[in-house]
């Protein structure tokens, strides 16, 4: 009897489009189930280092990804408070020199149309949204799931079964973890500015990084220039028994986020003032797993090691994450054991961005007189170094696939 070459995916995200691109080059047939009805612009704004433009490349993605991305000369880092730039991170020519690809920022659903297009292009890979990935349970040739549109019941056999269904995983808490999803006891207020309401000092060709006391700030141009994505990120003040502390709050007050901006520049504050729409996204992470996987079944992205987004590189994760595996399960006869190289291979570099983008996390909201010293330290530092900071990110390589 001809091995199963079929793979199940849970999750049409950035993490389960990119598997099953990845997979569907390396000769598998992909189905992938999303309980969302439609695709509509979730998410906000994306960075995108050359590390993922790398494995996007791979993926035969990357020249639709460059032309629908924004390609910014650098983040300025500003003191929240003063509204000065105290150093700028070098990116486009330097970036595009150094690692011979661009630095880009694009918008979540930008980034998702793409991969999804791609996929849809491609005959091996089916995807059926308003169907959950209910349960998973494994056997000895494979792996079966049950799959629910809300009106029947399917169940299907796979080879492997991927879990990518994002940090609030209730896979990853039936199978590898009954821990649920952590609140980082961060929240981020969330905004996109349209062109002609960005006011002056903002240079639209560069991101911007703005450091204050207990908050900061990012601006970054996406949709191709058109928009400019806001992010304001503050110590969450909920209890941690609120019931609604892990939900998104849209259509939010500004004035609520008005009262958390003391010390910080009148620039910044007016933002708030003006006419656009606020969203409040409770910033969660996954609980730490021993395990991504369980036999045939394998975690990946946000469902695996969903992070804080101080280092920008969740979704670069996820995209990196899809690529290896892919490859592991294409070169490595035995499943079991291409799901337990993958995870050998991962592991590290995750641990490594995960504390990374924890130690940001301090950094960025320290408080006074603490984060006098960071602006000092940041200023005085050559600005060649901030960026090669990130070389042990950037220079990674995917493996070629098929
Ligand atoms: C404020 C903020 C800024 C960020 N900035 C950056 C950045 O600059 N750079 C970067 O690289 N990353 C960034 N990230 C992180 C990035 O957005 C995430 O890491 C990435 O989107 C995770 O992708 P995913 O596919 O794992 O999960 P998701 O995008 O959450 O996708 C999960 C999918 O699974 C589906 N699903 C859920 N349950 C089921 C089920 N039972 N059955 C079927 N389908 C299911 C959902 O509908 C969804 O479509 C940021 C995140 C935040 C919050």
């Amino acid at each position: 009897m001809a091995k199963s070459r079929t793979i199940v995916v849970s999750g049409a995200g950035i993490a389960g489009l990119s598997a099953a691109l990845c997979l569907a080059k390396c000769g598998f047939r992909v189905l992938v189930f999303d309980k969302a009805k439609s695709f509509d612009t979730v998410g906000a704004g994306i960075q995108l280092s050359p590390n993922a433009i790398r494995a996007l490349d791979e993926m035969g993605v990357g020249k639709q990804i460059r032309n629908s991305s924004f390609a910014p000369n650098g983040i300025d880092i500003h003191s929240a408070s003063s509204g000065k730039i105290i150093n700028t991170v070098p990116l486009g020519a330097d970036v595009q020199r150094r690692y011979g690809l661009p630095y880009l920022t694009i918008h979540r659903s930008d980034l998702h149309s793409v991969l999804l297009s791609a996929c849809n292009l491609t005959a091996d890979i089916h995807i059926k949204t308003n169907c959950s990935v209910d349960e998973i349970s494994t056997h000895l040739r494979g792996a079966s799931v049950i799959i629910n549109d809300g009106t029947s019941i399917d169940t299907i056999s796979a080879k492997a079964v991927i879990i990518a269904d994002g940090v609030k995983s209730k896979l990853r808490e039936t199978i590898l973890s009954d821990a649920p999803v952590e609140h980082s006891g961060y929240e981020a207020w969330r905004a996109m500015l349209p062109r002609e309401l960005v006011p002056d000092y903002i240079d639209n060709d560069f991101c911007h990084l703005s450091l204050g006391s207990n908050k900061h700030i990012v601006f970054y141009p996406v949709n191709t220039g058109r928009y400019v994505n806001m992010v304001f990120v503050t110590r969450s003040k909920l209890s941690l028994n609120d019931a609604d502390r892990n939900k998104v709050r849209k259509n939010a007050d500004p004035k609520q986020l008005l009262k958390g901006l003391s010390r910080t520049s009148k620039e910044i504050k007016a933002l708030t003032e003006l006419p656009i729409d606020w969203s409040v996204y409770p910033l969660l992470k996954a609980p730490a797993l021993k395990k991504w996987g369980k036999g045939n079944v394998i975690a990946i992205g946000d469902a695996a090691h969903g992070m804080v987004p101080f280092a920008a590189q969740g979704a670069a994760m996820a995209i990196e994450d899809a690529i290896v595996l892919a490859d592991q399960l294409n070169t490595n006869k035995n499943t079991k054991s291409a799901i337990k190289a993958y995870e050998k291979i991962r592991r590290p570099r995750i641990k490594k961005i995960t504390k990374l983008s924890n130690t940001n996390g301090e950094l960025y909201h320290m408080g006074f007189p603490f984060n006098i010293v960071r602006d000092f330290i940041i200023s005085n530092t050559k600005p060649e170094k901030l960026l090669s900071r990130q070389h042990w990110i950037y220079k990674w390589e995917p493996p070629k696939l098929g």
